[in-house]
């Protein structure tokens, strides 16, 4: 019983974000409704809920895994300056998806796009620090 809640806090707190919170996030968040749940509970319930296809684990270069329970074909935009990590709807293309299966025979149940780059709030602040730097 008492897994289970745990796990439905978990769930409902990935729901409710977009920030895509890394175990560490969730774990802080999870804990002021949850006070004396444990950060390997935390760890194990997302691990739980990636395998179950609930959420979803992302991999964004080199840093710590993030999570989200928006699980349905979305790619997200990684912000290399600040970490920002949001979603955005690209219509799936299959041809492509199809393409890979064809030349390398992977059976291939999701797949993810992920672009990398600088959001505009940072590149805003790169154009202000280059500007300051040639005064
Ligand atoms: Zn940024
Ligand atoms: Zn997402």
């Amino acid at each position: 019983m008492r897994c289970t809640r745990q796990k439905e806090k978990i769930l409902e707190y990935l729901q409710a974000t977009t920030v895509h919170p890394t175990a560490e996030q969730v774990y802080e968040s999870v804990r002021s409704s949850l006070p004396r749940i444990s950060r390997g509970t935390v760890y194990r319930n997302l691990e739980k809920l990636c395998r179950k296809g609930e959420a979803i684990e992302l991999y964004i270069g080199g840093r710590v895994s993030r999570y989200d329970a928006r699980t349905g074909g979305h790619g997200h935009l990684c912000c290399r300056s600040c970490g920002l990590v949001a979603d955005v709807d690209v219509p799936f293309d299959h041809t492509f998806h199809q393409e890979v299966v064809e030349r390398t025979g992977f059976k291939v149940n999701g797949s993810a796009v992920q672009f990398n780059g600088v959001c505009p709030a940072c590149q805003k602040k790169e154009q202000k620090v280059k500007k300051e730097a040639t005064q």
